[in-house]
């Protein structure tokens, strides 16, 4: 068949007694949930909520839903992975409603993909509902875009924070690639490994290169900076921006470092 048909006004609600939903919660601001996410956390029996999940998105969840707080932030004493997926199963085997919450986008550094295959495993049905990850939106925040027809052809994503064992990213590599085929970089949990990151991408990219911190993006206390390359540690201290933040590397950002040089030092959302 060729014709498009009409979508349904509501397309069919994707939880069910016995399955799980992984749920985009967005970067923190409760209105950039999607329709579909406040549909899934109004149906949930159990919620599974991460720690950088805004708590005013359960103000969706149903008030006789069981709320279980599963935050595992990198450095701090955490609830272990395994654990947290033991909880969903069995919950899931028990004919529960069951909806985990994870900051940003599932997919994206959330630890989404393990849980989808373990679920599966298991024989428990999942689906995954998008959120606004908190690359795009830290970026978005300073009306500054990812990609331009003038400074950049692409975007990449990339984790400051490697799995235990793993050398993690070859910054230098990633510098070059980037420089040659005109990429801005999203730098994710990347506050701990700063230094290691900035000499590494030393070795592709210009000093010059325009750079941004944005630190707990599109919520009342975001805060932000522009620097270059050469200065993003310095920066960092300077401004004493922390985690959780993202940082962003290449020529989109030129407007913005011009306009703060202009203007002063660090940014906030809103007017102090
Ligand atoms: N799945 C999430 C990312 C999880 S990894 C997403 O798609 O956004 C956690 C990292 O995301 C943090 O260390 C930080 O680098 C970034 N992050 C999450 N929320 C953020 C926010 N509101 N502002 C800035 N960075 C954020």
């Amino acid at each position: 068949m060729t014709s498009t048909q009409a979508l349904p006004s509501r397309t069919p609600l994707l939880t069910a007694p016995g399955q799980v939903t992984l749920v985009g919660a967005g970067p923190g601001d409760p209105e950039l949930l999607t329709l579909k996410a406040v549909r899934a956390i109004g149906a949930a029996t159990v919620l599974l909520v991460d720690d950088l999940v805004n708590d005013a998105v359960l103000a969706h969840a149903s008030p006789r839903a069981r709320i279980i707080h599963v935050g595992k932030r990198g450095g701090c004493k955490s609830t272990p992975q395994s654990f947290i997926e033991k909880l969903m199963i069995q919950a899931a085997q028990e004919g529960e409603v069951v909806v985990r919450l994870k900051g940003g986008d599932p997919f994206i550094f959330g630890r989404g993909g393990e849980e989808v295959e373990h679920l599966q495993e298991a024989g428990i049905p999942v689906t995954v509902v998008n959120g606004i990850t908190a690359g795009l939106a830290a970026v978005s925040s300073l009306n500054v875009p990812l990609t331009h027809r003038e400074h950049a052809h692409g975007v990449v994503f990339v984790t400051g924070h490697a799995k235990p064992g793993d050398s993690g990213t070859d910054w230098a590599a990633l510098a070059h690639c980037a420089r040659e085929a005109k990429l801005t970089l999203v730098i994710y949990m990347g506050i701990s490994s700063a230094n290691a990151i900035q000499a590494g991408l030393l070795q592709g990219l210009p000093a010059s290169t325009p750079a941004a911190i944005v630190q707990r993006a599109s919520l009342p206390q975001q805060r932000h900076a522009a620097c270059t390359l050469a200065n993003l540690v310095e920066t960092l201290q300077a401004e004493q921006l922390g985690s959780p933040s993202i940082l962003v590397v290449g020529d989109v950002i030129s407007g913005l470092a011009q306009l703060q040089q202009d203007t002063g030092a660090a940014g906030a959302r809103q007017a102090a």
